[in-house]
């Protein structure tokens, strides 16, 4: 068989997920071999599983990346009248939570003795005795905690927090198009892979080069522009795609949570395709249960919701 990224003849092809394992996604095609799955997970996935905002996402609804773990999307901040370093973590409810990093100012009095300023979370309450012995080692200032005069002051962080989330705007696009592509060829058949706009698709999702000259746009999620999507408010975090005809236009919605959405023309020769038949998938990224219909399907399952609603 024939793998459609590399477009060679190869004897075993590999489990490929369309939509990434770590973002739920239930679709496994076998058309892509080993090598080229290897360098997709590296080189392409990861800039949507591990992008910000689908980080926060997939904390939130509890999906957990290839070694079990659920990401955390806060990686830390500043507050920002005293500088002190916050770890940043967010709970069960999505909530975030600081843990305050500890730190300390030494400064030498006039008379040789030494002033030290030390920082600690609440949470390490228990352990300051054990912490100031070592930081008073390192410091080499031959004492333990308990031999020194001590003040302690016990306080609350009011203080705002600064954070910085970089957000990448243009790499998780190529993983959204290899997404799109691979559907292509899933609703297509085989035909798709003399397609010149297919080709184009597979070149870039290939290629090093994050600039593209794709017809279509992919970017952040905006229901308010889009009343078609009313069929699916009841499934609002749900991955989805949908394939239709337009004139000599084959078109692809494809959505990410409600975190990315876009349109891509998947071919400009729809003619080519004898069997087109319009296409819709959508996969609950929680549970892994998917729905494979078409548009006309989708309108009868939404009017029927209605009635019992
Ligand atoms: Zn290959």
């Amino acid at each position: 068989m024939k793998c459609i990224m590399c477009k060679r003849d190869k004897e075993n092809l590999s489990e490929e997920h369309v939509f990434p394992d770590a973002i739920g996604g239930t679709l496994v095609l076998f058309n892509v071999c080993k090598d080229c799955n290897d360098i997709l997970g590296h080189s392409v996935d990861h800039h949507l599983t591990n992008h910000w905002l689908i980080q926060y996402q997939r904390s939130l609804l509890k999906i957990p990346g290839k070694s079990g773990t659920i990401p955390s999307p806060f990686k830390g901040g500043v507050i920002k009248k005293t500088e002190q370093k916050v770890r940043l973590t967010s709970d069960d409810e999505g909530r975030v939570k600081g843990y305050l990093m500890p730190s300390i100012k030494k400064e030498k009095n006039s008379d040789n003795t030494f002033e030290i300023e030390a920082v600690f979370d609440k949470q390490d309450k228990e352990k300051i005795p054990k912490m100031m012995d070592k930081i008073l080692k390192r410091q080499g200032l031959g004492a333990t905690y308990s031999e020194i005069d001590k003040k302690i002051i016990e306080g609350n962080l009011l203080e705002p927090i600064n954070i910085n989330i970089e957000l990448d705007q243009v790499k998780y696009k190529k993983a959204i198009m290899k997404i799109v592509y691979e559907l292509a060829h899933y609703w297509l058949g085989e035909n798709y892979f003399n397609d010149p706009i297919g080709e184009k698709i597979r070149k870039y999702i290939k290629s090093n080069d994050f600039s593209d000259d794709i017809a279509g746009s992919i970017g952040l999620f905006r229901k308010e522009e889009k009343k078609l999507l009313n069929l699916w408010e009841d499934e609002p975090l749900y991955h989805m795609a949908f394939m239709q005809k337009s004139g000599k236009n084959i078109i692809i919605y494809i959505k990410i949570f409600n975190v990315f959405d876009g349109s891509v023309i998947l071919s400009n020769n729809a003619d080519c395709y004898h069997d087109f038949e319009p296409k819709f998938i959508s996969i609950n990224p929680v549970t892994g249960i998917k729905r494979e219909s078409n548009i006309y399907e989708e309108i009868v399952r939404r009017r029927k919701k209605n009635e019992r609603d």
